[in-house]
């Protein structure tokens, strides 16, 4: 559906470049959400954008492509590459940017902004046409059709990220990007756009890929999910197999910071700091903070592995499994 292959990207500083994105690779099949995990800055909402190509200036790709495999209306095969991937909004793919308050127009009323949105991609219809069948939308989405007459400071934060994901999925698109989509919303509200996030993804059979820096929201919706640091998707697997057997340090101090039921110790952060993207250090990007680092660690990058079925992990440990071993033994 979506391909993502040895991308890099970096924002042109001028003087020096922020390398957000760095040799990553994976792809987003048919009706599944994909989740992206990782500590803040280290590149999920720049590897967004390079997925629906919001290229602008300072941002470019370096290296690699990004595909989208489609159809056309008469089922022949339909390749939108990056650069191109824009002629496909709304309809092929769309994005839910993060802030629901900032994307919105603060002095539109709601109608308005779905009007510009859609119109042009919407096969002609007059506009009492066009609202009715927004408003039905809304109803399915269990939103009242009354939002419409309301400008963005008249919701409340929950409902405006409802109306985004409304606005984002009305031309049901094949691929749906979320970014933090329950960032900022308290723990209840989160819990209904989750639920609606993946009522809407089970009925169109779509795609979704969501970017979130809080691990319960990929236990809770995802399929799959990919682990960035510094730039780097580090590992990637089915969800269930990260949470109950991850492979790569970093996904295993995640996994260990997350509060258990019945567990009432108090969980430690993971110390230390992700490294600079604009010199990121030379081997592993994690050896600064790893645990278990070796001197190997320091110069030489790791390879990727297959750790078991559609799962794999950067890290060199993992190229001799005995050692993989020996080093759980005694806890990483
Ligand atoms: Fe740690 Fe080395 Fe593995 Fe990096 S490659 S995560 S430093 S053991
Ligand atoms: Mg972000």
């Amino acid at each position: 559906m979506l391909r993502l292959k040895n991308v890099s990207a970096q924002y042109n500083m001028l003087t020096e470049y922020v390398k957000a994105v760095d040799h990553v690779n994976f792809e987003v099949r048919k009706n599944e959400i994909f989740g992206i995990a990782g500590e803040s800055g280290c590149g999920k909402s720049t590897l967004l954008k390079v997925m629906c190509d919001l290229i602008n200036y300072p941002l470019e790709i370096s290296e690699g492509s990004v595909e989208i495999h489609s159809t056309d209306k008469n089922g022949n095969p339909l390749v939108y590459k990056n650069g191109d991937i824009h002629k496909s909004w709304w309809k092929i793919i769309s994005y839910v940017p993060q802030g629901a308050m900032h994307v919105m127009n603060p002095v539109t009323r709601i109608k308005s902004q779905f009007f510009d949105a859609i119109s042009k991609y919407h096969d002609k219809k007059n506009k009492k046409e066009l609202e009715a069948e927004i408003a039905a939308y809304l109803k399915e989405l269990e939103l009242s059709p009354e939002v419409l007459n309301a400008y963005p400071h008249q919701l409340s934060g929950g409902m405006r990220q409802r109306v985004l994901i409304a606005l984002a999925t009305f031309l049901h698109p094949e691929i749906v990007l979320a970014d933090e989509p329950t960032t900022a919303l308290d723990v209840i509200v989160q819990r209904g756009i989750l639920t609606m996030l993946s009522r809407v993804q089970k009925k169109m059979g779509n795609s979704m890929v969501i970017v979130s820096h809080d691990m319960g929201v990929h236990y809770q919706i995802t399929n799959r999910m990919g682990i960035m640091y510094a730039g780097q998707m580090i590992e990637v697997g089915p969800t269930e197999q990260i949470f109950t057997n991850p492979q790569h340090p970093y996904t295993k101090m995640l996994i260990n910071a997350l509060p258990k039921v019945g567990d009432n110790s108090q969980k430690e952060g993971i110390p230390g700091t992700p490294p600079s993207l604009k010199q990121p250090p030379a081997g592993c990007r994690f050896a600064a903070r790893c645990p278990v680092a070796m001197d190997l660690c320091r110069t030489r990058e790791p390879a990727r592995y297959e750790v078991g079925a559609g799962h794999f992990a950067n890290c060199h440990l993992l190229s001799d499994m005995d050692i993989a071993a020996e080093v759980e033994r005694h806890g990483a």
